[in-house]
C-alpha cells in the first residue's frame, strides 16, 4: 500500500525515472550493478583530475566529473605495468608470479578468470567488450565482445561466442574503435541485460594504446597548442644508474626507446618520419608535440564516449545503484626521462588512474592517498558485489577506504613491483621494486626469464632510489647517498618481506634469483661486475651489423610474440 503511493506520488513529481527495472523497489536492498570502465595506457598526467602538466589543456572534462561525484585514488599501482600481465592480476586478483601471467605472452584460461566467475556465483549477468587482451577466450563472461590481441582501431574486427571454436567467430565493425566500443556497450546493456540481475560489465578500451590513431574528427583537436614538455626530456643528469644509462652514459643508446633518437632502433622521430629535420632539437621537439597531440586526440575520444555513455545511464535511470570505475591498465611514459611506452617503474607508467563513483556509499569529491594496487580490484569489487574474498586471490579489499576515507590500521604501506620482460620492444630492464607514499626503490636485476627476447642479453644490475617528498618527478637517484643509507636498509628489508609474503621467492626461476641475490648487497665486487656487463652489452650491441634484422621484436607493430589471431573477414 505504501509502495502504491510512494510510486505515485514519485509519478507525480516526474521523477519516476529513476526508478528503472534495475532498481528494485521492495525486498532486500539490491545488489549494485557494477561497470568497470577500462581505457589502455591512458597515464594518470593526461587526466585533468589528477593536476599534472597535462592538466591545464583540459584533456578530459568527462572523467573530471566523474571524479568529482566519486573517489579519487592518488596511489593506484600497477604490478607489472604492461597490458597483459596488469589484466591478469585485475581478473584473478593475484601478482604475476602466482597467475603465471609474466608478459604479453601470457593466457588466462576461463578456470583462473576468477572475477567473473566469481561474480556469477554471486548472481551477476556478466559482460567484457572491448580490448581483452588475455589469450585465451573469456568463456567466463555471460557474454563477450573482445578484439583479437592488440584489435585495430578502424573498422575492428571482434571475437565472440558463437559456432565455431574460440577464436574463430569473428564480426566486423565499421567505424573507429571507441566509437565502435561504446556502440556494442550500448547495444548489450539494451538488449543484452538481463533485468532481473544485477551485472558486472568490463568495457574496455583500445586507445590511446599505441598507434595512437585518433578518429578523423579530432585531427584539429590542439592543432595550434603547445604542449607542456617535461624537463627531463632535456636535462636530467641525476637520473637513473648504470641500469639504465650504462657506465658512463655508454647504454643510453640501448635502454629504453625514446622520444628523440637516443634509442636509434626505436624512437618517435621514426615512428612520425621526422627525421630530416636539421637538428636533434628540433627533431625531438617537434615528436614530442606530435607524440603527445596523437595521444590527447585519442584520450579526447575516450573522454567525448565517455559522455555519452553515462548519458544513456541517466536516461536509464542506473547512476545511482551503479558504482562506476574509470581506470587504466597501466599508465604511459609520455616524454618524461625521454621515455615512451610504459613497462617502467616510473611514476607516469607506474601508477593507474582510478576514480569510483557510487552515490549511495562513496563521498563526492574525495580523495585518498592510500595505496591501493590492480590485484586489489577483484576483492574490492566482489566485496561490493556481496562476495567474500576467494582464498585464491592476494589482493585485499579497499571497500572501507572507498565508504569511510580511512585506511585500516593494518593497510599495506608498499606497492610491489615486478617487470618480467627483460628487454623486450621498448628495451626495458627486468626489475623489480617497492612504492612507499614517499620513497621508490628500484632493483634493475637485468635478467631475462628466457632468452626469447634480445637472446636473453643480460643487462647491469643497479638499484635506484628516489624520495617522491622532495623529488616527485624522479630526477635524482639518492641511492648511494649516505643520508639515505637507513632508508635504503629498511626499503630491502621491506621489499625481501613482501617478496617472502606474496611467494615471489624466486623458485620459479632460480637463474634469475641468483643474479637477484648476487646484486642484492650491491657492494664494490658485485659493482665492477656491473660495470663489466656494462661494457658486454655495449660491444654486443655494436658488433650487430644488421640491429633490424637481429631484433625483428623491435619494428613497430611487429609484435611477433602477442597471440593475434589473424583477422577474417566472415
Ligand atoms: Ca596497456
Amino acid at each position: 500500500m505504501k509502495r502504491a503511493f510512494l510510486v505515485h506520488l514519485l509519478a507525480m513529481l516526474g521523477v519516476l525515472c529513476v526508478l528503472h527495472a534495475a532498481e528494485p523497489l521492495s525486498g532486500s536492498p539490491a545488489k549494485p550493478n557494477i561497470i568497470y570502465i577500462m581505457s589502455d595506457d591512458h597515464a594518470a598526467e593526461a587526466i585533468g583530475a589528477y593536476g599534472g602538466r597535462l592538466a591545464p589543456l583540459n584533456p578530459t572534462p568527462t572523467i573530471d566529473k566523474l571524479a568529482k561525484e566519486g573517489m579519487l585514488f592518488e596511489n593506484c599501482f600497477a604490478d607489472n605495468s604492461l597490458c597483459t600481465p596488469s589484466r591478469a592480476s585485475i581478473l584473478t586478483g593475484q601478482y604475476n608470479h602466482r597467475n603465471k601471467v609474466y608478459d604479453l605472452d601470457g593466457s588466462l584460461d576461463a578456470a583462473h578468470q576468477f572475477l567473473p566467475l566469481e561474480m556469477s556465483k554471486a548472481g551477476y549477468q556478466t559482460a567484457m567488450i572491448g580490448k581483452w587482451h588475455l589469450g585465451a577466450e573469456p568463456a567466463a563472461f555471460d557474454y563477450y565482445c573482445v578484439l583479437p590481441g592488440q584489435g585495430e582501431y578502424f573498422n575492428p574486427h571482434f571475437l565472440v561466442r558463437g559456432d565455431k571454436p574460440w577464436p574463430k567467430n569473428i564480426v566486423k565493425h565499421e567505424g573507429h574503435v571507441t566509437d565502435v566500443t561504446l556502440d556494442l556497450v550500448l547495444d548489450w546493456m539494451k538488449h543484452g541485460r538481463d533485468p532481473k540481475k544485477p551485472f558486472f560489465l568490463m568495457y574496455h578500451n583500445k586507445a590511446p594504446h599505441d598507434n595512437f590513431e585518433f578518429a578523423p574528427r579530432y585531427k584539429d583537436y590542439l592543432k595550434d597548442t603547445e604542449i607542456p614538455e617535461p624537463s627531463s626530456l632535456w636535462s636530467q643528469p641525476h637520473f637513473g644508474s648504470i641500469a639504465t644509462r650504462g657506465d658512463h652514459d655508454e647504454l643510453l643508446p640501448y635502454i629504453g626507446s625514446s622520444i628523440g633518437t637516443r634509442n636509434p632502433m626505436r624512437n618517435m622521430v621514426g615512428l612520425f618520419g621526422l627525421g630530416t629535420l636539421p637538428t636533434e632539437e628540433q627533431r625531438k621537439h617537434a615528436a614530442y608535440q606530435e607524440y603527445l597531440k596523437r595521444y590527447l586526440r585519442c584520450v579526447k575520444g575516450i573522454d567525448d564516449s565517455l559522455a555519452l555513455f553515462l548519458d544513456y545511464l541517466r536516461s536509464a535511470g542506473l547512476m545511482e545503484n551503479t558504482i562506476i570505475v574509470y581506470t587504466s591498465d597501466q599508465g604511459m611514459m609520455l616524454g618524461e626521462h625521454d621515455y615512451i611506452d610504459k613497462r617502467w617503474m616510473y611514476e607516469n607508467s607506474e601508477r593507474m588512474p582510478l576514480i569510483i563513483r557510487y552515490p549511495k556509499a562513496v563521498k563526492p569529491g574525495s580523495r585518498t592517498d592510500a595505496i591501493v594496487e590492480n590485484v586489489d580490484f577483484a576483492p574490492t569489487l566482489l566485496d561490493f558485489a556481496g562476495v567474500k574474498r576467494p582464498g585464491c586471490m592476494q589482493g585485499r579489499s579497499f571497500r572501507t577506504i572507498c565508504e569511510t576515507g580511512i585506511e585500516p590500521a593494518d593497510w599495506t604501506k608498499d606497492a610491489y613491483y615486478r617487470y618480467w620482460m627483460h628487454m623486450a620492444h621498448h628495451d626495458n630492464p627486468g626489475c623489480l621494486g617497492l612504492r612507499t607514499k614517499d620513497f621508490k626503490l628500484i632493483y634493475y636485476y637485468g635478467m631475462a626469464r628466457n632468452d626469447d627476447y634480445n637472446h636473453g642479453l643480460r643487462t647491469p644490475p643497479a638499484w635506484e632510489l628516489y624520495d617522491l617528498r622532495n623529488d616527485p618527478q624522479e630526477l635524482v637517484n639518492i641511492y648511494d647517498n649516505p643520508a639515505y643509507a637507513p632508508i635504503v636498509k629498511d626499503l630491502k628489508q621491506r621489499l625481501a618481506a613482501r617478496r617472502m609474503e606474496i611467494g615471489d621467492d624466486g623458485s620459479d626461476y632460480p637463474q634469475i634469483e641468483s643474479v637477484v641475490r648476487e646484486f642484492w648487497d650491491y657492494d664494490a665486487v658485485a659493482r665492477d661486475k656491473a660495470v663489466q656487463l656494462s661494457h658486454q652489452y655495449r660491444s654486443i650491441k655494436e658488433s650487430v651489423k644488421d640491429p633490424w634484422n637481429d631484433r625483428p621484436d623491435q619494428g613497430w607493430g611487429k609484435r611477433v610474440k602477442e597471440p593475434t589471431p589473424p583477422p577474417q573477414a566472415p
